[in-house]
């Protein structure tokens, strides 16, 4: 793995795209003081996804883009892009090569693209972070950092060594693996909490579901004991019914003999009508007869 090339447009000393080719091995970038030998480097540590403008040199993150001078306008954005050799499979992608490109605005909106596909920092962060790339790791040391690890504590000294060597990507994910086993501890700690805070809440649970077992079995006793009822009073219902149906029918029967009998007395009654007036006109002539007798019989006695 190493590095390829690097590509800087509107950043530091660079207003034009600009595109520097490294071969493997070491190269040197020779010029006379202020002519942006270590604007290089920085363009290598900012594409790399550093934060601070003070590990690039500045007040502001925007300080990096190119701000105007010799006849050359300020440009508005500033943009690195950085090509690693991959061919040793380094980099754990299944690609030759990888290029990390950041960009930047002057309203500080920027973004990050790993061969082309935009992506945030932490991806960028993820790809570098077993290779000993990256911010925080001494793979680019800045001018004036010599004489500060020269005159560093012997702590200090060696975590940069240690950090140079390798060891730091362990170092940070021995850090990493213990957070996460604190972490993971805490977790624990909460579900044993969950749980304890659980099992009492659990007897009392368990009562009120035996009582709401009992509520239920009860219930559809109940119910068995109400459709029994209801079953037993329709049946006598039913009982009822055809009684009287019955009676009803034994009824009408009687009735329509009470009307048939009814008829015949009322013909007999009439007949008996009839009789009567006969009689009575037969009265009547026998009364007129029986007068007409008498009133001869007085003319009669009156003659004799
Ligand atoms: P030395 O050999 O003295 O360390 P150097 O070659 O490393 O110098 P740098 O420090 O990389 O030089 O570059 C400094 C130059 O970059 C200065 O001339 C400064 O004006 C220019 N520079 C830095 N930031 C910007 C910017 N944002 N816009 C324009 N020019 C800039």
């Amino acid at each position: 793995m190493h590095l390829k090339s690097i590509t800087l447009k509107g950043f530091k000393s660079f207003p034009d795209r600009t595109r520097l080719e490294f071969g493997a091995g070491v190269a040197v970038i020779v010029g006379p003081n202020g002519s942006g030998k270590s604007n290089v480097t920085d363009a290598v540590l900012w594409a790399l996804g550093e934060q601070s403008p003070l590990a690039v040199r500045g007040q502001s993150m925007q300080d990096v883009i190119f701000g105007g001078g010799k006849g050359i306008q300020a440009r508005s954005e500033a943009e690195v892009e950085i090509v690693i050799d991959n061919a040793d499979g380094a980099i754990d992608l299944p690609l030759g090569e990888i290029s990390i490109l950041r960009r930047l605005d002057r309203s500080g909106e920027g973004e990050y693209r790993l061969n082309g596909a935009r992506c945030r920092l932490v991806d960028v962060l993820e790809v570098l972070s077993d290779t000993g790339l990256g911010k925080e790791m001494h793979s680019v040391v800045s001018q004036g950092r010599i004489e500060a690890i020269v005159t560093s504590r012997p702590k200090d000294r060696r975590l940069l060594i240690e950090e140079a060597a390798g060891l730091g990507k362990h170092r940070k994910r021995r850090r990493r693996a213990q957070l996460k086993l604190e972490r993971t501890q805490d977790n624990l700690d909460r579900a044993l909490d969950v749980e304890r805070e659980a099992r009492s809440r659990l007897r009392p649970l368990k009562r009120q579901a035996e009582a709401a077992e009992l509520h239920e079995r009860i219930e559809r006793q109940t119910i068995e004991a109400r459709w029994e009822l209801a079953r037993d009073s329709a049946r006598e219902r039913r009982a009822a019914l055809a009684l009287a149906e019955a009676a009803a029918t034994a009824a009408r029967t009687a009735r329509d003999q009470a009307q048939a009998s009814l008829g015949a007395v009322a013909v007999r009654r009439q007949s008996a009508e009839r009789a009567l007036e006969e009689r009575s006109a037969v009265r009547e002539a026998l009364v007129r007869r029986a007068s007409q007798a008498r009133s001869a019989a007085d003319r009669i006695e009156l003659r004799l």
